[in-house]
C-alpha cells in the first residue's frame, strides 16, 4: 500500500475569517443542542461502519469500493475491493485486487495524522496564512497613513497660498498655485476613498491563530482515536467530498493499491451545513 498526499490547500483571508466565525457559531449552537456534550451522532448520510466505503473509488473504473468478508482459520477477515468487478465481472472492470481493510485504513489514517493533521504541519499552515493576512493588513494601514500625510501636506500648502493672497502677493500666480494644489488634494482624496473601501479587518490575528490551531489539533486527536464516524467526517472534509482514487498497481513485488489525493485542511473549517447534520456541525471528540 502506497499513499501520497500532495499539498495542503490554503483558503483566502475572508474564507478563514468566515470559517472562524462559523466555528464559534457552530460551537455555540452545537453545545446548546446537545446539552453541552461535545459529540452527537454523525451525519446519517455518512453513516457507515467501515472507514473508507463511499470515500474512495476504484481508479480503474471509477466505481465504488465494497467490503468483502472472508472466513479464515483465524477468524473473519474484511477486504476492500472494486464493486464493479465484484458485481459485473472482468469485462466491466479488470481490477480484481482485494486489500485487507485494517491495513488500508491504517495506511490512510497514518498518512493523514502524520502528513496532514500533525500539529507541526497545521501550525505551519495556519501561521503562514495568518502572516500573509497580517502583512496585507499592515500594508493597507501604511498606505492609508501615507495618503493622510500627503493630504495634510497639501492642506498646509493651500493655507500658505491663501495667506500670501491676503498679504497681496502675485495674485494670478498664487491663484494658479491654489488651483493646482486643490486638484492634487482631490486626487489624493479619491485614492484614499478607494483604499478605505478595500477590505481590511480588525481581526485579532493572534487569537485567530490560536483558535484555528486548536481546532485542527482536535481534528488530529479525533483521527488518533480511530472512531469511524467522526473520522469519516474529517476525511470527507479533507478531500472536499471527492472520492480518493484507489489505484491498483502491479510490479515485481506483487500487487498493491496506491492512494492519491489532495488534502485541504482549510475545508475542516467549513461548515457545509446541508451535508453535516445540524446542530452537530463539526465538533471532534477529544481524547480524555
Ligand atoms: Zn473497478
Amino acid at each position: 500500500m502506497k499513499i501520497s498526499l500532495p499539498h495542503l490547500q490554503l483558503l483566502s483571508e475572508s474564507e478563514w475569517k468566515a470559517a472562524h466565525d462559523r466555528l464559534a457559531a457552530t460551537r455555540a449552537s452545537y453545545l446548546s443542542g446537545t446539552k453541552g456534550e461535545l459529540w452527537g451522532r454523525p451525519a446519517s448520510r455518512l453513516d457507515s461502519k467501515y472507514l473508507l466505503t463511499g470515500l474512495v473509488r476504484c481508479d480503474a473504473c471509477g466505481g465504488s469500493v465494497y467490503v468483502q468478508s472472508s472466513s479464515r482459520k483465524d477468524g473473519r477477515a474484511l477486504f476492500y475491493g472494486c464493486m464493479t468487478y465484484h458485481l459485473r465481472g472482468r469485462t466491466a472492470c479488470s481490477n480484481n485486487l482485494l486489500t485487507p481493510m485494517d491495513r488500508a485504513n491504517e495506511e490512510v489514517l497514518g498518512a493523514i495524522e502524520r502528513d496532514v493533521l500533525h500539529p507541526d504541519v497545521t501550525k505551519t499552515v495556519v501561521r503562514k496564512a495568518l502572516d500573509k493576512f497580517r502583512a496585507a493588513e499592515r500594508e493597507w494601514k501604511e498606505r492609508r497613513q501615507v495618503l493622510h500625510k500627503q493630504i495634510s501636506g497639501v492642506d498646509t500648502e493651500i493655507r500658505r497660498l491663501v495667506a500670501a493672497i491676503s498679504a497681496g502677493g502675485d495674485i494670478p500666480a498664487l491663484i494658479e498655485a491654489v488651483k493646482d494644489a486643490n486638484d492634487r488634494r482631490e486626487a489624493l482624496s479619491r485614492d484614499l476613498a478607494i483604499v478605505d473601501s478595500q477590505q481590511h479587518s480588525d481581526a485579532d490575528y493572534d487569537e485567530l491563530e490560536k483558535e484555528l490551531q486548536a481546532h485542527f489539533e482536535s481534528c488530529w486527536k479525533t483521527v488518533l482515536t480511530r472512531q469511524i464516524g467522526p473520522t469519516r467526517q474529517i476525511l470527507q472534509k479533507l478531500f472536499n467530498g471527492k472520492r480518493l482514487p484507489f489505484i491498483p498497481m502491479t510490479n515485481v513485488g506483487g500487487s498493491q493499491y496506491e492512494f492519491k489525493g489532495t488534502a485541504m485542511i482549510g475545508r475542516l473549517l467549513t461548515g457545509r451545513t446541508k451535508e453535516v447534520v445540524s446542530p452537530t456541525g463539526f465538533e471532534p471528540v477529544l481524547l480524555a
